[in-house]
């Protein structure tokens, strides 16, 4: 069995899905268990209508509602046209979930009040349109398809929108759901990005959360490899869209991947590899508009060779700034410290302690009001917006004879906030002013891998 997870831009038209749906066909025999996002930007305008609503601006909400429901009847209408009775089941699917939509929109601007538990309600309708669309275009296109819904086995916590997978929970009920739903089926397809509480509550894995979705099945039912389609030749040495002339990697490991993804690459959700680290699990990065292209292939550390492969980058994040003589030669300084980001659930990127300051990076995404107020009862606490963090990262790299001095060369004139090398010898990383990122990522990026010979891929 293989998980194949389509991103929104892989079924982002008819298109699109017609590709898409040939790719399927042609792995048949490996069983695939499909999972498919939003269409593009279908998520995004899920938010729009949230916050509209949210506003009790119920006129503005409804204009995007339509927009909504008249791009997946029109999409079914492209797909579908020559098959009439599919496309009105596709029709009547796109209709109910609008018509549901619709009420429960109108009922939050009504009440004025939208809480996090409505906010999942409504963004996981993108996934819930694409996956009955697509589920009928691939039974019309003669793959018997079975659909199921991710809520009955995609178990976490009740925080709504960023819900903690309950791995247990998971393990236990994929694997029964793809059995049930691969009875006279070729192909069974779900969503990715949402969730529920054991409970049922509606909760969603949080932004991109769809790669998450892939690797929490492939766990599950044992898969031998995951398959993410995208819409790149796979995981660079750089975001291209930032970066000019980045080279596509054809393997890396899963520690590599895993720290390029937390640290910005937005290629993978940042918690991908964990579930597929688990079980051994191959991922495979691959182009949904180039399905011949080899891709990259994410696999165990003693596959992969030493040296740098990647320039990662978070281009918005705050520096904290904890200062308290108390610090020195006290112990216990640091637990009380971080109990209050855990408490608080925010996430630290990187650490640097003097005798009296403790530095931390934390996405800018994530509210940090509560963090700064209590920490402030027992130390000064400033906080440095408008940063960006750069990532150096690669197996071994810190063996690497004359990186630091490399990495940092082309940066001779740039304020450089703070430094992390982790034990890890995987990622060295520092924070600069984000109106300098871009200049230091491309030059950072054009030593490491540009220059031909000896600094090429500084293996
Ligand atoms: P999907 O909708 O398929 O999940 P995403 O937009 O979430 O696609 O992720 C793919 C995008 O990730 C690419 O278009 C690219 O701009 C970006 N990206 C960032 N860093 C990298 C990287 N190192 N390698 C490849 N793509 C990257
Ligand atoms: N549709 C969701 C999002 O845009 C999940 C995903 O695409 O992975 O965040
Ligand atoms: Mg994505």
């Amino acid at each position: 069995m293989i998980v194949m997870k389509f991103g929104g831009t892989s079924v982002a038209n008819c298109e699109a899905i017609t590709r898409m749906i040939g790719i399927v066909r042609g792995k048949l025999e490996d069983r695939p268990v499909v999972v498919v996002s939003a269409l593009s930007k279908v998520t995004d305008l899920l938010y729009r209508i949230a916050d509209k609503a949210a506003e009790r601006e119920k006129s503005e909400a409804d204009l995007l509602l339509a927009q909504l429901r008249d791009r997946h009847l029109k999409l079914a209408e492209e797909l579908l046209s020559s098959r009439p009775s599919i496309l009105r089941e596709a029709c009547a699917r796109v209709n109910s979930l609008c018509d549901d939509l619709d009420a429960f929109v109108a009922a939050v601007c009504s009440v004025g009040e939208l809480s996090q538990r409505s906010k999942a309600i409504i963004i996981s309708n993108g996934e819930y349109l694409s996956s009955n669309i697509i589920c009928c275009a691939m039974n019309a296109s003669g793959i018997r398809t079975n659909y199921m819904d991710a809520r009955g086995f995609i178990i976490t916590d009740a925080d709504y929108l960023k819900g903690e997978p309950d791995m247990d929970a998971i393990a236990a009920r994929v694997p029964e759901a793809v059995a049930a739903a691969y009875v006279n089926a070729d192909a069974v397809i779900t969503q990715g990005f949402v969730s529920a509480t054991a409970d049922g509550e509606p909760t969603v894995l949080g932004r991109g959360g769809s790669d998450y979705s892939a690797s929490l099945i492939g766990m599950s039912v044992d898969a031998e490899r995951i398959e993410i389609w995208t819409d790149v030749d796979g995981v660079r040495t750089a975001d291209p869209r930032r970066v000019d002339n980045t080279r596509c990697l054809d393997r890396i490991s899963f520690e590599e991947a895993a720290e390029m993804a937390h640290f910005g690459a937005k290629v993978l959700h940042p918690l991908t590899i964990e579930p597929a680290v688990r079980k051994n699990i191959p991922i495979y990065v691959l182009n949904s508009m180039n399905p011949a292209g080899q891709g990259t292939a994410i696999l165990q550390s003693s596959f992969i060779e030493d040296g740098v492969k990647s320039v990662s980058c978070k281009e918005n994040i705050y520096v904290i700034n904890i200062f308290s003589t108390k610090m020195i030669n006290t112990s216990g300084f640091l637990k009380k410290v971080f109990e209050i980001f855990s408490e608080n659930k925010v996430s630290v990127d990187l650490i640097s302690t003097s005798e009296a300051n403790i530095s931390v990076t934390v996405d800018s995404s994530q509210n940090i009001d509560r963090v700064v107020e209590r920490l402030s009862d027992f130390a000064e606490v400033y906080v440095d917006s408008d940063k960006s963090q750069v990532s150096v990262i690669g197996k071994n790299i810190i063996s690497l004879k004359g990186l630091l001095e490399q990495t940092f060369a082309p940066l001779r004139d740039c304020r450089i906030y703070m430094i992390s090398q982790g034990a890890s010898y995987v990622n060295i990383s520092f924070v600069v002013d984000r109106t300098l990122l871009d200049g230091v990522v491309r030059q950072i990026h054009k030593y490491l891998f540009e220059t031909d010979g000896e600094n090429e891929g500084r293996k």
